[in-house]
């Protein structure tokens, strides 16, 4: 007995020292970059974005709802408003109204960086529309905000882009490298035949990107749980996706003669086995990135955990597990989305169909959940067919000079905040661009928090002048260092 309680508590103590070692060793990944005196940005910019706001330029699903002269309206207006930057960029348009520019660069022997954005934004609702305190396609500029859809969804990201070049070009500034600039017309409706375009153009031009930077993660505040300072999110890599189609046939018949199982049975137990039988959850390697440059920056009970997060693994994925926000980044998901069956009181259902919404954790495949689904329903008469597909991005590794040059653009422009690369939930246009480039990376340089986030294709959407003027500091910082060998 004795000798057992040595033996627990000599265990005890090597976990201990083991736990204490790991977090002497668990030493902070930030950068020491001094924040640079902002330059001036004039009230013509947030004027930009005001008179970009009101045209509307709404994707829909049904290609018959979209008013492409809207579009062409839009185009109008950054050829008026920027004529120094049209008159130097060469430009192309792809799908009919997606813009790709290039800058040529004076140096051949680098590669060229590409900056993404897109100007389509989502509908307002009309069942919404009271709930705006301005109206959603105003563009007002008052107590010094800019309101509207596309406010951070992402004219924002268009206008900054511009406005940094037009400055850029006007100073006389020639980058080194390279610089194309894409901005999407129907990112909100997937992309197909804006950014998918886009790169194939360039990929058939056999261009091979250093780096391309799309929207992507913000400078969240009080959005990572236990972080007291501003984290700047960079999504190294984004998930994919997969719409799965489950189909059930089978005989029929009269609802006074069940059989034992009807169509709705059989597939409503092939989604009860999915549900209790969830994709694993773990560390992924962009997790564990994001564990390895924002641990060290945490309370002192954060920090232990993250220091040893192999150790504490199961205890970190309780955690995660319990907030669908942060169960999104430590598993595969799936959401049925659409059910269908039956068509009559007293007929059996013959016919069963579902739809699955699956996004697929960065080391996973299609093909891997597709086979690990078909497992876990284990029924031949659930047929599944595959609607549409991405597979997960490649993942950018923050140790490579791209990911130095960013985060560094970034503190001389926002100053002492924490820079974290991370796992992008959502799906953005830099998908179709992993052969363009090994180093892509998705973020927007403004902040985000409880209350903004929520305007994110939601109601009241907007920006503060000041913020939106930094957006354009931030792009014309990143162009000079992009643009220069790194
Ligand atoms: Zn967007």
């Amino acid at each position: 007995m004795k000798r057992l309680l040595g033996i627990i508590l000599g265990s005890l103590a090597i976990a201990l020292v083991y736990i204490l070692a790991n977090l002497l060793l668990f030493s902070s990944k930030q950068s020491d970059i001094e924040k640079i005196a902002p330059i001036k940005v004039t009230n013509a910019a947030p004027q930009h974005l005001s008179d970009a706001i009101k045209i509307k330029t709404i994707s829909y699903d049904d290609p018959a709802m979209i008013d492409t002269a809207s579009f062409h309206q839009f185009i109008e207006l950054l050829y008026e408003k920027y004529p120094v930057a049209f008159g130097k960029m060469e430009y192309t348009f792809l799908g009919g109204m997606t813009m790709l520019f290039k800058w040529q660069g004076k140096r051949t022997d680098l590669k060229p960086m590409i900056l993404m954005s897109h100007y389509d934004v989502v509908p307002v609702p009309e069942a919404n529309l009271s709930e705006w305190k301005e109206p959603p396609f105003s563009g007002l500029i008052k107590n010094g905000e800019i309101w509207g859809r596309g406010a951070i969804d992402d004219k924002v990201g268009v206008i900054g882009i511009m406005e940094a070049v037009e400055m850029l070009i006007s100073s006389g500034f020639q980058p080194d490298r390279t610089v194309y600039l894409s901005f999407g017309h129907d990112e909100e409706i997937m992309g197909i035949n804006g950014a998918k375009q886009v790169a194939h153009y360039l990929k058939q031009k056999g261009v091979k990107a250093e780096f391309v930077l799309d929207e992507g993660g913000y400078i969240t505040q009080g959005l990572v749980p236990g972080m007291q300072k501003d984290v700047a999110l960079i999504g190294t890599t984004e998930k994919g996706f997969v719409t799965l189609e489950l189909n059930v046939d089978v005989e029929g018949g009269h609802a006074s003669m069940p059989k034992k199982e009807t169509a709705i049975d059989v597939l409503s137990k092939a989604i009860g086995k999915i549900n209790e039988n969830p994709f694993p959850s773990y560390i992924s390697k962009p997790l564990n990135d994001f564990i390895d440059y924002v641990g060290p920056e945490m309370p002192l009970g954060f920090r232990t955990v993250f220091a040893n997060a192999t150790l504490l693994e199961p205890v970190l994925m309780a955690v995660y597990e319990k907030a669908p926000s942060s169960n999104a980044l430590v598993r595969t998901t799936v959401a049925p989305t659409i059910i269908e069956a039956g068509e009559k009181n007293n007929v059996l259902p013959t016919y069963a169909r579902a739809v699955l919404n699956i996004r697929i954790l960065p080391e996973e495949s299609v093909n891997s959940v597709h086979e690990d689904l078909k497992e876990v329903i284990d029924d031949e008469r659930v047929k599944i067919k595959i609607l549409e597909k991405s597979e997960p991005a490649s993942i950018s590794n923050p140790d490579h000079p791209t990911y130095v040059m960013l985060d560094k653009s970034i503190k001389q422009v926002f100053g002492d905040i924490v820079i974290s690369p991370y796992i992008m939930i959502a799906a953005s246009d830099s998908r179709y661009f992993s052969k363009v480039s090994d180093h892509i990376y998705r973020f927007c340089p403004f902040k985000l928090n409880k209350q903004n986030i929520k305007s994110f294709h939601g109601i009241n959407e907007k920006i503060g002048v000041e913020e939106f003027k930094d957006c354009v500091r931030f792009y014309h910082q990143l162009i000079k260092n992009g643009a220069t060998e790194m």
